[in-house]
């Protein structure tokens, strides 16, 4: 951490600072230059909060030199994380993994018809959500149990991995043995009792990044499961509230780039909640791709106009098998291939 003191911080001021710093356990080397004095303080303590620091008389700026996370950064696993699943889809490696389905699973044959027009079009896993985060409380609200059931057994007809949503702790248990990656929706985020829990169970979570949460806020989300000792995780740009109204979201595509930079972990992007209108969708998968995401998350749904729930943000079946044949001419350009379960 750098702190810089004010040119007319008095010495008695300087001597305050370094005492609250030693105090706090940094060692702290001081510079005096000919207008101000800078202090260099090393070996802090990662929770630290910079504005303790700021308050200080005498003191003019701070600025932390290191993350305020340690597990979920790039250092911490300099080659990159790869999740390797039971049938060999890797999440993080050189293939990009698409998962593909409807926002909600919301009959036995809507969810037979889309998985398999998904999985023909070379998606390796199938999402649903079972457990609905609606703005209204007057919304479909999902199918529950009985959901989960009916998206396990049509991934494991079509030799699909399986993602769904979970909205609380109590859910973790009885989502345990029907899905093979959990994922944290934006509005749980920063739910970190949540974010605890499932960082004591043994199955990967994509976490999505909330609507207004800066990549620092989403990294120590991150940092909440690892800390429990699952390192599964995977991050997911899904868009963040702007001031732009002609889109649902924005979908934030230089967070791709960046967290890579930043983390090991493997980087998702869902243009589908991420712009949120159905004929940009492809547009932004495609980019996200040319981006480097190591994942895409993407609504498709067999008959839109009548989903329970994002319809307008769903493509039609042929629309994913288009966007896949598009994908499968980017990826290459980047140094990826486009995983295939099929
Ligand atoms: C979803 O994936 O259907 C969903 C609700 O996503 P988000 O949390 O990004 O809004
Ligand atoms: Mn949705």
């Amino acid at each position: 951490m750098i702190v810089a003191m004010q040119e007319t911080a008095s010495e008695q001021q300087i001597e305050q600072v370094i005492e609250h710093l030693v105090r706090l356990g940094f060692s702290v080397h001081r510079t005096t230059g000919e207008r101000q004095t800078v202090l260099a303080a090393v070996g802090a303590r990662i929770d630290f909060d910079t504005r303790n620091l700021q308050v200080l008389s005498g003191v003019q700026d701070v600025h932390r030199i290191s993350a305020p996370y340690k597990l979920a950064g790039r250092s911490f696993r300099p080659e990159g994380t790869v999740i390797v699943f039971a049938n060999g889809v890797r999440i993080g490696g050189k293939e990009v993994v698409v998962m593909a389905g409807p926002c909600s699973v919301e009959s036995r044959e809507q969810i037979f018809t889309i998985a398999e027009r998904v999985g023909k079009a070379g998606a390796s896993g199938l999402r649903g959500g079972a457990f609905k985060p609606r703005s209204s409380p007057y919304s479909f609200q999902g199918m529950g149990l009985d959901g989960l059931k009916l998206l396990r057994e049509a991934g494991d007809k079509f030799n699909l991995l399986v993602i769904s949503e979970v909205m609380e702790i109590s859910q973790i248990g009885e989502m345990l043995p029907y899905i093979d990656i959990f994922q944290v929706g934006a509005r749980n985020m920063q739910n970190f009792n949540l974010l605890r829990e499932l960082g004591k169970i043994k199955k990967p979570v994509l976490l999505k990044r909330g609507i207004a949460a800066t990549l620092e806020e989403l990294l120590l989300s991150a940092e909440y499961i690892m800390s429990g000792g699952n390192y599964q995780v995977i991050l997911c740009e899904r868009g963040i509230r702007t001031f732009e109204t002609y889109t649902r979201n924005t979908l934030d595509i230089s967070a791709i780039p960046v967290i890579q930079k930043l983390s090991h972990l493997p980087m998702a992007s869902d243009p589908s909640h991420g712009i949120g209108i159905r004929d940009k969708v492809a547009p932004m998968a495609r980019a996200s791709v040319a981006a480097g995401a190591d994942m895409l998350l993407i609504e498709v749904h067999q008959d839109p106009d009548k989903a329970l729930s994002d319809g307008a943000q769903s493509l039609y079946p042929e629309q994913f098998a288009t966007l896949m044949d598009e994908l499968r001419i980017i990826a290459p350009a980047v140094g990826r291939t486009i995983a295939k379960s099929q």
